[in-house]
């Protein structure tokens, strides 16, 4: 081992890092092939991850091929971020009880579990640092989200293969995963270069006895992460953010993509970004107790934008706009960061393949001006006119 904490691990000898987690208490999660698809499981053994599976991925459309390699993470990702690990689809908030003199609240925090997932990729670290941001690192700290993610170990993986739908490096998100791992891993051939990122990650580095990483193989890990960047087709170019989307406000691309818009929700059930969330209530037959329940929700639904006898986003267009906006503009006003990290997830999994590359350049295309701007150029005109 070097001190930098890198090292050489025979792809061979893999299973060694799952047994070493496995011993320290850990679940393990990683990507398993399912339905056409990866989805993150439990695995017990290296056979279990997606070895010489590929995915493809285009706008509206994701296949998975096997080929004759043996790599282990040709699987760039499926729909599903990190974002459940920590944030729960459906999360038991309170237990609620009747009593003769009104009611006890009782929190129901989850049942602390340590779970190690390899296989995040750059994209899918930006993504919970930012849900970080969100639970965490706000004024209110959120209990149940901490909890889940105080037990988390993550092992990233360094991506040397680039999707169609993939856009990191103009987020400045990928496709080196540079923080918020413990462990992050480039896959070269029949050997794994290892990376220790957290203290965490140190010391389970130190237990695993593993030659020196060779400075050969540094520079090859390196030169194909860099070939995977440079392979990127698509870019979105968020340079004039957040007012240049404020001004289109009334573009008449609004009205087309809303004319193709499902309001299905999918995008944003796969960011790994998106938060928005709802409330329900579920009491027993006699009333006597009710849970209180958050669940996932999304700014496409009708009932999202449901406040005080009013919806204030009735249409598709409605809600389409305020997505994107808040994505790409008024997250940065709120977070300080944008709220897309180019996983390229959205235009994978929209069922109509609405592509948010497309979409901001065609509203912030000076060739097509939107009636706001025209009413104020039209103005403008009319003073020097005048
Ligand atoms: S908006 Fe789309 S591309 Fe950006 S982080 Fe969310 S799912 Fe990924
Ligand atoms: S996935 Fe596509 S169709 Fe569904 S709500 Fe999002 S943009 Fe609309």
């Amino acid at each position: 081992m070097t001190s930098d904490m890198h090292g050489i691990l025979p792809k061979s000898s893999l299973q060694r890092l799952l047994d070493v987690l496995s011993v320290r208490g850990y679940r393990i999660v990683g990507p398993m092939v399912r339905d056409g698809s990866v989805v993150w499981d439990t695995v017990r053994s290296v056979s279990d991850l997606p070895i010489g599976w590929r995915d493809q991925q285009e706008p509206g459309r994701y296949r998975l091929e096997q080929t004759d390699s043996q790599e282990v993470f040709g699987v760039v990702h499926g729909a599903q971020s990190l974002k459940q690990f920590v944030f729960a689809p459906r999360e038991p908030l309170l237990q609620i009880e009747r009593r003769k003199e009104g009611f006890t609240a009782r929190p129901t925090l989850p049942q602390s579990e340590k779970v190690a997932i390899i296989g995040a990729r750059a994209c899918d670290l930006a993504g919970l640092t930012i849900q970080d941001r969100i639970f965490l690192n706000d004024a209110y700290r959120d209990p149940y989200y901490a909890s889940r993610r105080e037990g988390l170990f993550v092992i990233a993986v360094n991506c040397t293969r680039a999707l169609s739908t993939c856009f990191c490096v103009s987020m400045e998100t990928g496709p080196r995963a540079r923080s918020g791992f413990d462990l992050a891993l480039t896959e070269v051939d029949n050997q794994l270069l290892i990376e220790a990122g957290s203290e965490a990650g140190r010391d389970l580095l130190s237990n695993l006895s593993l030659s020196t990483s060779s400075e050969q193989l540094s520079v090859e890990a390196a030169t194909r992460i860099e070939a995977c960047a440079q392979s990127q087709v698509r870019r979105l170019d968020h340079s004039r953010l957040p007012q240049a989307l404020y001004e289109v406000h009334e573009h008449p691309r609004w009205d087309e993509v809303a004319g193709r818009c499902l309001a299905c929700t999918n995008c944003t059930m796969v960011c790994p970004t998106c938060f928005c969330h709802t409330v329900e209530e579920t009491p027993d037959l006699s009333h006597q107790q009710t849970t209180h329940v958050r669940l996932w929700d999304s700014c496409f639904t009708q009932e999202h934008g449901y406040i005080h006898g009013k919806n204030i986003r009735p249409t598709i267009k409605d809600r389409y706009r305020m997505w994107l906006t808040h994505k790409l503009a008024s997250w940065i006003d709120q977070f300080g960061t944008s709220g897309c990290v180019g996983c390229g997830r959205c235009i994978t999994w929209c069922p109509v393949g609405i592509d948010l590359t497309e979409e901001l350049p065609a509203l912030l295309s000076p060739g097509i001006q939107s009636s706001t701007a025209k009413r104020q150029a039209d103005g403008n005109s009319r003073r020097v006119e005048g």
